[in-house]
């Protein structure tokens, strides 16, 4: 009797399913794929609509939202993957009495796209009203559109991209719990370099969500790898050169309603995904580059004056700022973000690193990272130590690639304009990283002169981060870097 029962309830899922997946399909999916010759340009363009369905089956309800797209290959692949997680739901009380309770099961389906890939992000909720807590998890499907296959993360990346990630989430566990991580540590089997531990990811936002287990919080969590980042750790075939936004266009609504035994509601909205390429600074990999860095700002007069000398030249910089000088001047660490320059972390009160223990050295990094995190949404990537004074325990303690230089100005010492800009102009050479201080006048006058005079010259002035990603140079934590030259 119990066995008939199931069998009718297993046959009404299907049913539902197979009806509910039938009602929409819209446009056609437009994919154009990667083409590193023509300029940089891609773009990618996914069409779905967001369909909900809302059952209820006995004791049990789902809740769940998916999206449709409109190619029918990828549509099969995303409804098994549904269908057996509602159909896990269901077996979970196979032999269990639920006549007095009444369990929810939530899907709801986020979208992310990276070239041809197309991330799925399935956060699952199951609860019941008697029980405190819901049991919360996520899955992720990933497909690539060019055979529509179920991928892995080391489908699309090298083999090393394990070991970036294993560096983020040491990472995540210093600057969150101040805990060095390593091979004796109570987690290390969790966050270790392997496919398994690192199997789970979701593109989003130009981040990578990553996801691991975080033993403190007994959860699984995700930590945002940064697409600059993971960039180098792509495969050839899935690398894309562009900055892209992504816009949601939600055009329509409409609701359908059908009454049996169970009650079924679909709700479909129309939505566009668009990856378009925006560049109003273009960068001639051909032509020469050189990344100007000014550390111990920001200095408000002349760090904004050499914004505006660089605006002028449509030109960027990095600026390695000092935490302590945040407190004053937030408004021009966005100005920097918005005109494409590049922040890095030159610590919170510029202390020489080698000095501290492990743990001031983080809180050193940290209270900057949060800082510009707070101002402009992102964390600084790179570090600068104070005095470029770098050791095993810096290395260890802040797994971040240290940005040091091979033109030093003086500009510190020498306070004067004409002796800065015989520093640069005639010795600067494609590659070169340039170290400045944006805190004095002299500075700022030498590069009314250095930055024309060096892009009438041909020179591209870049980012330290651009410097090396042109130049073929991958970023690691704990190395260092002196200029764009492959040694
Ligand atoms: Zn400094």
């Amino acid at each position: 009797m119990k066995k008939k029962r199931y069998l009718f309830l297993f046959i009404t899922i299907v049913l539902i399913f197979t009806i509910a997946f039938q009602v929409t399909s819209i446009g056609g999916v437009t994919n154009k794929g990667s083409d590193k010759n023509i300029n940089f340009n891609t773009i990618t363009q996914q069409e779905y609509s967001i369909k909900k369905i809302e059952k209820y089956e006995k004791n049990l309800v789902y809740n769940i939202s998916y999206p449709i797209f409109s190619n029918q290959n990828l549509n099969k692949i995303v409804e098994n993957y549904i269908k057996n997680l509602a159909l896990d739901f269901r077996n979970s009380f196979d032999g269990v009495d639920i006549n007095n309770q009444k369990f929810v099961f939530n899907l709801s389906t986020e979208i992310g796209s990276l070239n041809q890939i197309i991330f799925l992000k399935f956060d699952i909720e199951k609860n019941c009203k008697e029980y405190p807590n819901p049991i919360k998890y996520t899955k992720t499907l990933i497909i690539d559109t060019k055979d529509y296959n179920q991928m892995l993360p080391q489908d699309f990346f090298n083999k090393n991209y394990r070991d970036l990630f294993y560096q983020e989430a040491k990472k995540y566990f210093l600057n969150t719990y101040g805990l060095v991580i390593t091979k004796e540590s109570e987690n290390y089997n969790d966050i270790k370099s392997t496919e398994e531990n690192y199997s789970k990811v979701f593109f989003k936002d130009n981040n990578m969500q990553v996801y691991i287990y975080d033993y403190k919080k007994q959860n699984e969590i995700y930590i945002n790898v940064d697409k600059s980042l993971f960039r180098p750790y792509l495969k050839k075939e899935y690398l894309e050169y562009n900055i892209t936004t992504e816009t949601s266009i939600t055009t329509e609504a409409t609701t359908q309603a059908t009454s049996s035994e169970t009650t079924t509601i679909t709700t479909t909205q129309k939505q566009t995904t668009q990856t378009t390429t925006i560049s109003s600074r273009k960068i001639d990999k051909n032509k020469p580059m050189i990344a100007l860095t000014f550390d111990d700002g920001p200095n408000g007069k002349n760090t904004s004056k050499i914004l505006d000398i660089l605006q002028k030249n449509n030109s960027v910089a990095t600026f390695f700022v000092v935490g302590r000088r945040l407190e004053v001047d937030k408004e021009i660490i966005k100005r920097m973000n918005n005109m494409g320059c590049q922040i890095g972390n030159h610590t919170a009160n510029h202390k020489d690193l080698t000095k501290l223990s492990p743990k001031e050295i983080n809180s050193e990094l940290w209270l900057v990272n949060k800082k510009i995190k707070e101002i402009i949404g992102k964390q600084p990537t790179v570090v600068r130590a104070p005095y470029g004074a770098i050791n095993n325990t810096v290395k260890t303690a802040a797994p971040y690639p240290f940005i040091m230089w091979n033109i030093d100005t003086r500009d510190w010492k020498t306070r004067n304009a004409k002796a800065i800009e015989k520093e640069v102009i005639g010795k600067v050479k494609d590659g070169d990283i340039i170290l400045m201080h944006d805190l004095y006048d002299s500075t700022a006058a030498a590069c009314e002169i250095i930055i024309p005079a060096l892009v009438k010259q041909g020179f591209q002035f870049v980012t330290v981060e651009e410097l090396l990603k042109y130049k073929g140079i991958e970023m690691k934590p704990g190395v260092k870097y002196f200029n764009g030259r492959k040694s």
